[in-house]
């Protein structure tokens, strides 16, 4: 569980973040929804340690993670995915799962130096498990593919296999279907349901698509002038008087 305590995040004297109280349960998908401008952004950027926070806690399981950086929030699995960068295009999609672990392990890669067999070893059991995440997101037939070819809604599913490459256990999500067409939209609905039911993953996933959000967000919650407005189920938002006028007003 993460619990988010009156955070700030201040750009100059601008407040996009200004005092956000939330908490994320275990093993749900928390939906985050609000107007343009609300906040979303800069507050998943701070819990996930990508910024640091002017003022606020945030904890973890009850511990103190407020402005820890990425790389230490990763060693405890909670990730931010990020788009796949553009120097990682020319690779195959099965490669850049395969790059995923041994960038976190130093040791490892230094081990490999000892021994060729080690190293044969290694590359065979990551790319069994690089095939086994492409199986379980429907994509094994872009396993060959260039990752610069890929469709938007195909590069998401990779995005999302780099978090299972770690066996992550909390993942947020920016803004999934951004150009995506409704029936990739629909299997990455379907394979982020999978992961959380099937294997306990906790996301946070900020989307504009409300069929999306219906479909595996429980609960939702609204952020509006970097505050939260309400949270509940998406019913109960989209009932929200508060919520109305927030998206009316812009
Ligand atoms: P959302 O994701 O809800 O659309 P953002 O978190 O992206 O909102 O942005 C909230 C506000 O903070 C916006 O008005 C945006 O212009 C501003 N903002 C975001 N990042 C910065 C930054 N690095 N410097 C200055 N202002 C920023």
């Amino acid at each position: 569980m993460i619990v988010i305590e009156d955070v700030h995040k201040h750009f100059g004297g601008f407040r996009a973040v200004d005092g956000a109280t939330l908490t994320i349960q275990d093993q749900s998908i928390t939906g985050l929804i609000g107007p343009n401008g609300a906040g979303k952004t800069t507050l998943f950027n701070v819990i996930a340690g990508v910024l640091k926070p002017t003022s606020g806690r945030i904890t973890m399981a009850g511990e103190d993670i407020t402005g820890l950086p990425p790389h230490e929030l990763f060693h405890k699995g909670l990730l931010r995915t990020f788009q796949i960068a553009h120097e990682f295009g020319s690779m195959t999609c099965r490669e850049n799962l395969m790059m995923v672990p041994g960038g976190q392990s130093g040791e490892r890669l230094w081990d490999t130096w000892f021994g060729r067999k080690r190293i044969a070893d290694e590359e065979r059991a990551l790319k069994a498990k690089a095939d086994e995440v492409l199986e379980f997101l429907t994509i094994s037939h872009i396993s060959n593919l260039r990752a610069g070819e890929i469709s938007g809604g195909q590069k998401k599913l990779l995005e999302l296999g780099r978090t299972m490459m770690v066996d992550a256990k909390i993942v947020f999500l920016d803004e999934v279907g951004a150009g995506v067409n409704r029936t990739l939209l629909y299997t990455i609905a379907d394979a982020i349901k999978r992961l959380n039911e099937e294997r306990g993953y906790t996301f946070v996933v900020i989307e504009h698509d409300m069929d999306f959000i219906e479909k595996i967000c429980d609960p939702v919650i609204c952020m509006a002038e970097g505050k939260v407005l309400a949270e509940g189920t998406l019913a109960e938002i989209k009932a929200n008087e508060q919520v109305i006028e927030a998206y009316l007003g812009t």
